[in-house]
């Protein structure tokens, strides 16, 4: 086989910024094209008007795999990345009034709507859950995920641990728990995957074993600034970065790829091709679905979206009290499926993080960041949202807001509303989309308040082929 001297990457999210970054280091000439006008992908962040906010990703779960990829590179982590603890994680209001805080390590405590606390019991039984799958969480960060996948090694090493993989995360925190309460809490904390417990394979409690051993964390000054690191490291080494450039087919000849053609670019030869697009859009429509592998192909029709959210980011003018870096109201373990129910009139169940908590330099002094994900109706095109569609979500999220907090002095600077459709159930296929549209400021500066509002959105960045090929993704029905 000849030699790979020249590779062509598509897509400059971490992915494609970390593949660039490890096969320049490696000699290869990598020239990588983003169709975005920036990097980052999902883990990029935007400002506006002196607030910072997500484009994706809200937090590092295990930093020892952030550093081992930095090692990879050749770059220190502590001085490119710096990371902040987030010590007060999660707090859970569920129905019948209970409040459940998790803090740092095994700092747990539920409040009773009769004002009594409790903290040993849980903490005990957190500690049997976590003795139970520290090795298993071990063998994938330590060992299995640092290696090119085989079957060979994954048995080797980890049959005494995967028989522990069968049956579901609710099953699993049954067992677990005593108190309805904390499995509320725990499964509240995987709800993101847009999978309630009960069809949540038991795998998913990995995250939160890491959650409660390594911590989770933030990067200073945001997320972006992970893509920010591998993107100079990528350049340094002479990699070709071009931004705005679509790639709109993988060209093969044989049977083999030759190149990619690129939008404004024609086509680019390369020895070899990477593509980080997600794997819908990658089989779909950058392979020609007769030429791509069948099954791959297969997965990919078969994939499900699994719920549809809407990110509303809201920059204001105070800080926000109170709260955790995340922060739920939630039904009970086996009712939390009707977090997922879009209603018109009120968001029953509130989902939001509040990242200035851990970093309030994201913010202007004294403002703080707000991430609400309020569901969206599984039918309706929120690409086809207007104003009053548009101001109406941000009455949900404000009100809702409102009923936890004292909102009497919040003002509104910015906003942004992104739409999510979260990963598919068949975990093979990596299928998050993300797609980011108004930015906008409120009509003056002593205006809305806080469930007020009067809005006029505008679309900040261009729409790109990429965003339409990702919405015919977002409005792929839910097969029955
Ligand atoms: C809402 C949300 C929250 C998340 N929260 C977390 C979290 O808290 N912690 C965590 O660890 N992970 C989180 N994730 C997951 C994490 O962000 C992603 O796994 C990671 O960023 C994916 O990186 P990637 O490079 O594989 O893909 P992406 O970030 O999707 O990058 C792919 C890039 O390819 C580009 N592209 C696509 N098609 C083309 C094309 N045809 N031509 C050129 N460019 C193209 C895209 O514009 C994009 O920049 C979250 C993801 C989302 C969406």
């Amino acid at each position: 086989m000849a030699p790979i001297r020249k590779v062509a990457i598509v897509g400059g999210g971490l992915a494609g910024l970390a593949a660039g970054g490890l096969l320049s280091r490696k000699g290869v000439q990598v020239s990588l094209f983003e169709a975005n006008n920036k990097l980052g992908g999902c883990c990029a962040t935007t400002t506006v008007d002196g607030y910072t906010f997500n484009d994706g990703a809200l937090f590092v779960a295990v930093p020892s795999l952030l550093d081992f990829v930095f090692e990879q590179l050749g770059l220190s982590r502590q001085l490119f990345v710096p990371l902040r603890k987030i010590t007060a994680l999660q707090t859970t209001r569920l129905a019948d009034g209970t409040v459940v805080r998790f803090g740092e390590g095994l700092d747990v405590s539920v409040t009773r709507p009769d004002g009594q606390v409790e903290a040993r019991v849980a903490r005990d039984q957190l500690e049997v859950l976590l003795r139970k799958w520290e090795p298993v969480l071990h063998l994938f960060i330590d060992d299995l995920v640092r290696h090119p996948l085989s079957i060979r090694r994954l048995v080797l090493k980890g049959w005494r641990q995967l028989p522990k993989l069968r049956g579901t995360l609710a099953a699993e925190l049954d067992t677990a728990f005593t108190d309805p309460a904390i499995r509320a809490a725990l499964s509240a904390a995987v709800l993101f995957s847009g999978v309630p417990s009960r069809q949540t394979p038991v795998a998913s409690i990995l995250g939160l074993i890491a959650l409660f051993t390594e911590g989770l964390y933030l990067p200073e000054g945001g997320m972006g600034r992970i893509p920010a690191a591998l993107s100079d490291s990528l350049a340094g080494r002479g990699g070709d970065i071009v931004l705005n450039a679509d790639v709109r087919r993988i060209v093969l000849a044989n049977g083999r790829a030759r190149g990619i053609d690129v939008a404004g670019h024609g086509i680019i030869e390369a020895d070899a091709e990477i593509s980080t697009a997600n794997a819908m859009s990658t089989f779909t429509w950058l392979l020609d679905p007769a030429e791509a592998p069948r099954e791959a192909v297969r997965k990919v029709q078969r994939a499900r979206l699994s719920h549809r959210a809407v990110a509303v980011q809201l920059g204001l003018s105070n800080d926000v009290t109170g709260t955790s870096y995340f922060n739920c109201v939630v039904p009970f373990m086996d009712d939390q499926d009707q977090v997922f129910v879009a209603r018109a009139q009120e968001i029953d169940w509130p989902i939001y993080y509040v990242s200035t908590l851990v970093m309030p330099e994201l913010a202007p002094p004294g403002g703080s960041v707000i991430e609400a994900f309020p569901p969206v109706d599984q039918h309706q095109s929120v690409e086809l949202w207007d104003e009053q569609q548009e101001a109406n979500v941000l009455d949900l999220v404000t009100r809702s807001l409102s009923r936890m907090h004292d909102c009497t002095s919040s003002r509104i600077e910015c906003y942004r509303r992104g739409t999510i459709v979260t990963e598919c159930t068949c975990t093979t296929v990596p299928s998050t989309v993300f797609r980011r549209w108004s930015v906008r400021r409120p009509c003056s500066r002593t205006g809305p308040r806080l469930g007020v509002c009067t809005w006029r959105a505008r679309r900040h960045s261009p729409a790109t082929v990429l965003r339409r090929r990702q919405s015919r993704v977002c409005s792929r029905p839910r097969p029955s």
